[in-house]
C-alpha cells in the first residue's frame, strides 16, 4: 500500500506553492507528468521528436515514466501527483496505477472562482529563473527580475484556459467524489489560510485512517 495525494486547482489557485508545503510536511516525493515527460526527453529521441512535433506524448509513455518513477521510490515514501490525472484518458491510467501500486488515495481540490483565477492571474508577476510567482514588481529571492508574462495580459485567453482545464478534469474530479476520497478545499483567503486548510483536512483523513 502506498499513500497518495493528488492536487487539482486551476490556474491562480495556487495550487504550486500549495504542493511544495505538503510535500515538505509529509515528505511526499512529487510527481507532475509535464516535468516527468521533459526529463525523459532530455535522453529519449521519440518522446523529444514528439514533444518537439506539438503532440501529446501517448498515454502508454505517460504510464510507463510514472511506472519508472513509481519504481525508483523507496517502500514507503508518499507520492504527491500535482495536476495528474488531468483528463479522461490519464484517469485509464491512473486508475491502472492505483490497481498495481496499491494507492491509498485522497484528492484535494482547491477550489477558487473563474471570476478570483483571473483576478489572480491578471495581476501576477512571475520570475523568469525560477518560477516563483508574487502580486506585485520586484527581485526574486534567486535573483530574478520579477515580471508580467504576456499571455497572462490576455484575458479572453486566460478564461479559455481556465475553462478547458475544467472541462478536462471533471471526469477526474467525479471519479474520485463517486468514491468518497475527494477533499475540496476553499482557495479563498491568504497563501497560508488555504494551507492551514489543507494541512488540516489531510491530518484529519491520516487520524480516521490510523482509527481503521
Ligand atoms: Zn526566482
Amino acid at each position: 500500500m502506498r499513500d497518495v495525494i493528488l492536487l487539482f486547482g486551476i490556474q491562480g489557485s495556487g495550487k504550486g506553492t500549495q504542493g511544495e508545503r505538503i510535500k515538505e510536511k509529509y515528505s511526499f516525493t512529487d510527481i507532475t507528468v509535464g516535468n516527468l515527460l521533459r526529463e525523459k526527453a532530455k535522453v529519449d529521441t521519440r518522446i523529444r521528436d514528439i514533444q518537439k512535433s506539438g503532440k501529446l506524448v501517448p498515454d502508454e509513455d505517460v504510464q510507463k515514466a510514472i511506472e519508472e518513477k513509481i519504481d525508483s521510490l523507496g517502500e514507503n515514501e508518499g507520492i504527491l501527483f500535482d495536476g495528474f490525472p488531468r483528463s479522461a484518458s490519464q484517469l485509464e491510467i491512473y486508475k491502472k496505477l492505483a490497481d498495481k501500486y496499491d494507492f491509498q488515495a485522497k484528492a484535494v481540490s482547491i477550489d477558487i472562482s473563474e471570476e478570483e483565477a483571473l483576478k489572480r492571474i491578471s495581476t501576477r508577476f512571475v520570475c523568469p529563473k525560477c518560477g516563483f510567482i508574487a502580486i506585485g514588481p520586484g527581485k526574486c529571492k534567486c535573483g530574478g527580475e520579477l515580471e508580467r508574462r504576456e499571455d497572462d495580459r490576455d484575458e479572453a485567453g486566460i478564461m479559455q484556459r481556465i475553462r478547458i482545464f475544467i472541462n478536462d478534469t471533471q471526469p477526474t474530479l467525479d471519479y474520485f467524489e463517486a468514491r468518497g476520497e475527494l477533499i475540496r478545499i476553499d482557495g479563498m483567503g491568504s497563501m497560508d489560510e488555504v494551507t492551514e486548510r489543507i494541512l488540516g483536512a489531510i491530518k484529519a483523513y491520516y487520524k480516521e485512517l490510523a482509527k481503521v
